[in-house]
């Protein structure tokens, strides 16, 4: 068998298409979505991210607002401002780049966002409520993960979801996302004794570790569908964390890296800010 590729490009574009629709009625209303995007000092890698989120508000007509603050703010500036775009009617996102410089506490920057402006999803405010299964915004990574997989055609419900990596921001929150969709789930980590086991049992892999190539064909049980999150730079090129030529030999379907799940980061980012917008 070969995997049918996930083409996370395409249907990330196909999403903001939708989106553009969306943004022009509301627009048309006098309720132009607006993202506010603060970044603070120059790490490289948060720089192309925030340039990448500008361009893709501006390309749906959002108002995209970039406030580039010095290495040296302080964490009382950070958190006037905060107030400041929390106060600010015309922003319906809030987006605090990280990581932030070592000096600056970023869980009290974190909670200082209105939790309904909160489009990262990172409040815990908004943690709490994706686990009651009533969130607003949830982590934008781990929904392009669940919208790729159902625009992909496959159905979730009863299925068993595999999750590789337990993070805050992308394993544990896809964790809670595929049981909302009524999934049984096993969430596996860097101390599970026999990860290679568990996810062989999987009818859908998500796998974000951060370990190049990690997941290898023996992993997969045949006609998994399996979604790669992992991005590794490794002698200058970028791969995931499965071992793409020999999975794709036994899955059913399968995210490519780049071009997967990457590109639906965004796509979400943009969809919680419309939503935003739309719910005044
Ligand atoms: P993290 O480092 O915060 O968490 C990694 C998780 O993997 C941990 O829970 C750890 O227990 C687990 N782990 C590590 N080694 C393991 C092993 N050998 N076996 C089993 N589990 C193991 O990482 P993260 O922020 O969740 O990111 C994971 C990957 O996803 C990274 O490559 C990151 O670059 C990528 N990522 C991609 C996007 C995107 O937009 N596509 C967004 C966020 C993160």
């Amino acid at each position: 068998m070969t995997a049918k590729i996930i083409d996370g490009k395409a249907i990330a574009k196909e999403i903001r298409a939708e989106l553009a629709k969306q943004v022009a009625e509301l627009t048309a209303q006098g309720r132009t979505p607006g993202l506010t995007v603060v970044l603070v000092g120059d790490n490289p890698a948060s720089k192309v991210y925030v340039r990448s989120k500008q361009r893709a508000c501006e390309e749906i007509g959002i108002n995209s607002t970039v406030h580039r603050l010095p290495e040296e703010t302080t964490q009382a500036e950070l958190l006037a401002l905060i107030d400041q775009l929390n106060a600010d009617d015309t922003v319906h996102g809030i987006l605090v780049q990280l990581p932030l410089p070592g000096h600056l506490n970023e869980e009290e920057v974190i909670n200082a966002i209105s939790p309904a402006k909160d489009v990262d999803g990172f409040h815990p405010i908004n943690v709490g409520k994706l686990q009651i299964g009533t969130a607003s915004f949830v982590p934008c990574t781990p929904a392009g993960v669940v919208e790729l997989v159902k625009r992909t055609g496959v159905s979730i419900a009863g299925q068993h979801v595999v999750v590789l990596g337990r993070s805050n921001i992308v394993g544990k929150p896809a964790a809670a996302l595929f049981l909302k969709e009524n999934a049984t789930v096993t969430i596996c980590h860097s101390r599970t004794k026999n990860a290679a086991e568990e996810c062989s049992r999987a009818d859908i892999l998500i796998v974000a570790v951060g370990r190049p190539k990690l997941v290898k064909k023996d992993w997969v049980k045949p006609g998994a569908v399996v979604i790669d999150v992992g991005i590794n730079r490794v002698d200058g090129e970028i791969v995931g964390d499965v071992d793409f030529a020999e999975v794709q030999e036994v899955a059913s379907a399968i995210t490519p890296v780049p071009g997967g799940v990457g590109p639906m980061t965004i796509a979400m980012l943009l969809k919680a800010t419309v939503e935003a917008a739309a719910r005044g």
